[in-house]
């Protein structure tokens, strides 16, 4: 018997699975960091790496852009995040088609949240899909892609109950996603609940947290207060005072994403997506943790 917890274990780096997230850079000095931190990221070989699509559809040039060097540059495999925000069904078909040409084979597909912003109302575009289910319905007519979805551990905020969020995501399942990805979270045991009612509402794909590491605690908060993340009181204690001091902010960070990683993987989580905000140092403290090492690099190896 192994007496040693499940993540001082020596081969668990073998058995679990990363993917990480960036958004599109808006200048070339954004350019610039990004692929510095794809760079830095690649040789930890994530099963593979999003590119956000921006509120409205705004950035869906600078989306292609990155996904295209993306596949180009390096030997990662990229998802390309769509939404069918402000947009024809005409308009989002050809969008799916200009990145299938392009090579692209998996994608996350999102209803979006309106122009003005994440807590704005949402109004379909009259000629367009209406949520994430038509949309993955979409992708599927066109070609047989890995699909990823939204999933929300503390209910999507404009969802009236639970029931109506199981009731979108099952809709996804069935028009063919394989895999949701949760908002971040930062309260293990409200995600552990989340899977089990999503199992007991017949929902068996694979749900896999979404991690947000702490670049800065302030603006964390206050962005998780617009998407229906709690932040707990602990954390905000752990970062208390922390503003002025970016060393310390930036250890304590750390500490408290891998404590968060390790205990879900002490809950038998295996897959994990990181939320990157284009940084590569606290996403590779925590995979340094879990016993992910950097690996030679070699075209399409991405982590089965
Ligand atoms: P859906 O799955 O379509 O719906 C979400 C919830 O809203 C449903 O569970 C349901 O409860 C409720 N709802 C929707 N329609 C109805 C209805 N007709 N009646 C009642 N309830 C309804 N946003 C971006 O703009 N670009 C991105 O690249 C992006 N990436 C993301 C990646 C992840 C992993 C996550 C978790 C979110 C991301 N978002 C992104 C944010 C997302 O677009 C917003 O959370 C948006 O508000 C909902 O999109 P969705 O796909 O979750 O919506």
């Amino acid at each position: 018997m192994n007496q040693f917890p499940l993540s001082r274990r020596s081969d668990i780096g073998n058995k679990i699975r990363v993917s990480f997230e960036f958004f599109p850079p808006k200048n070339d000095d954004m350019e610039a960091r990004l692929w510095e931190t794809v760079t830095r990221l690649e040789p930890l070989r994530p099963q593979f790496v999003s590119v956000t699509y921006g509120a409205g559809g705004s950035t869906r040039e600078r989306t292609a852009r990155t996904v295209k060097r993306i596949l180009q540059e390096s030997t990662l495999t990229p998802a390309a995040h769509m939404t069918c925000v402000d947009a024809t069904r005409e308009e989002v078909d050809q969008v799916i088609a200009e990145f299938a040409a392009m090579g692209v084979k998996r994608f996350v597909a999102l209803r979006g949240d309106p122009k003005e912003g994440v807590g704005a109302a949402y109004q379909p575009h009259p000629g367009g899909y209406a949520n994430g289910a038509e949309l993955v319905g979409a992708l599927k007519a066109q070609g047989d892609f890995d699909i990823s979805v939204s999933a929300y551990p503390e209910k999507h905020p404009e969802s009236p109950d639970f029931a109506t969020d199981f009731d979108m995501l099952k809709r996804k399942v069935d028009q063919g996603a394989t895999r949701a990805v949760t908002q971040f979270f930062f309260d293990n045991d409200l995600y552990e609940r989340y899977v089990e009612r999503a199992r007991k509402a017949g929902i068996y794909i694979p749900i896999v947290p979404g991690i947000l590491p702490i670049h800065s605690f302030g603006q964390v908060a206050n962005f998780a207060s617009r998407c229906g993340a709690h932040v707990p009181g602990w954390l905000a204690e752990r970062f208390e005072g922390l503003d002025k001091d970016p060393q310390t902010h930036a250890l304590v960070a750390s500490a408290v994403a891998v404590e968060q990683v390790l205990d879900l993987v002490e809950r038998g989580v295996g897959d994990f997506h990181f939320y990157t905000m284009n940084r590569a140092d606290l996403v590779v403290a925590v995979c340094h943790m879990i016993g992910i090492r950097p690996q030679p690099l070699v075209q399409g190896a991405a982590a089965a």
